[in-house]
């Protein structure tokens, strides 16, 4: 990196090179790519958050940087794997955000030096991580240097979703979405967590439909997570069992207009695989044993909650007051 910039290279989570659990929408590409010989210069990776996004543009800078590839991996023992693992490659560079998103003066610190040459290897990677929320102005910086950039430079743009990104810049990138995978999760966590319980892994893919990171953030004992899943499967129970006040002091207790969204996305999960054993579907996601404890219920009311439970996740985007919000659901679910 040239001097005098202000580009630092932050945390990217760690991860367990030559095993990235379900990613087969980063990994067969990139393969695809080198056994080319041709990477393209530009990527963005799409997904929830939790899903995975660092990981894979870590695999990405992997694949570009790695000087021992065997059948489109990365090797994971040489030099430069070991670094990007350690997080301490010099040309791979975390952009750090100087306010809660990209700025334009952010974007163009990464134009100037993309132009500098690599430190150490015959290429860069720059990754641009959460890009949620940045200007039209602060991407527009990106879309010269994209077009047409210097030959060792590559880009890593993550988001949410496509609609984060200028139809300009996705024209000139890769795009990559990362959809959460059950099985993939479960094979995870097990590798991560060997002492504890097949059950308890199971039910914590189940919960957060086999995202990764939230996964780990419940499994690690994050207590806001913890409390939050305790509350939809007692809220689910309520509900099953027509008990209006548990389900009232389960819902009103949240202060966090991010948590209770997450609770009631949660609860709506459950509701929606208890309708779909109705039918005969399967489960899409969520936690089997919570939704079965709902079978009771006639298949008109659960489609009822769950489109009570969904109207109050949109609204809960909006500045209507929690309490008012809880009562208000609580009152039409039970009313
Ligand atoms: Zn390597």
């Amino acid at each position: 990196m040239g001097a005098g910039t202000s580009l630092t290279i932050s945390r990217i989570p760690t991860f367990t090179l030559m095993k990235i659990y379900g990613k087969q929408t980063v990994t067969e590409p990139m393969a695809a790519m080198s056994r080319s010989g041709r990477y393209v210069h530009s990527y963005i990776i799409t997904g929830a958050k939790g899903c995975g996004k660092k990981t894979a543009a870590a695999y990405i800078a992997q694949m570009l940087l790695c000087s021992d590839i065997h059948d489109g991996v990365p090797c994971g023992t040489c030099r430069e794997c070991r670094r990007i693992e350690a997080q301490t490659h010099p040309d791979v560079i975390l952009v750090e955000k100087s306010k809660t998103s990209f700025s334009v003066s952010d974007m163009r610190h990464i134009v100037t030096d993309a132009y500098t040459s690599p430190n150490d290897c015959d290429r860069k990677v720059y990754i641009a991580a959460d890009c949620d929320g940045w200007s039209d102005a602060a991407q527009a910086a990106m879309l010269k240097v994209t077009e047409d950039p210097p030959d060792p430079v590559y880009f890593i743009f993550t988001g949410a979703d496509l609609s984060v990104f200028l139809p300009t810049l996705i024209s000139r990138s890769m795009t990559i979405g990362i959809t959460e995978d059950r099985d993939a999760c479960v094979s995870f966590l097990r590798d991560r967590y060997p002492d504890k319980a097949e059950d308890e892994l199971l039910r914590a893919a189940e919960a957060f439909s086999g995202n990764i990171g939230r996964c780990t953030e419940l499994l690690d004992g994050d207590e806001k997570l913890i409390d939050l899943v305790d509350r939809a499967r007692r809220t689910a129970s309520a509900l099953a069992a027509h008990d209006e006040y548990t389900a009232a002091v389960m819902l009103a207790g949240i202060k966090d207009r991010g948590a209770f969204k997450e609770l009631l996305g949660m609860l709506t999960a459950i509701v929606r695989d208890a309708a779909a054993g109705k039918t005969g579907s399967a489960p899409v996601s969520c936690d089997a044993k919570d939704a079965s404890k709902l079978s009771s219920l006639p298949y008109d009311r659960l489609m009822m909650i769950y489109d009570r439970l969904a109207h109050g996740m949109e609204l809960c985007g909006t500045y209507c007051n929690l309490e008012a919000l809880s009562a208000m659901l609580t009152g039409q679910i039970f009313g």
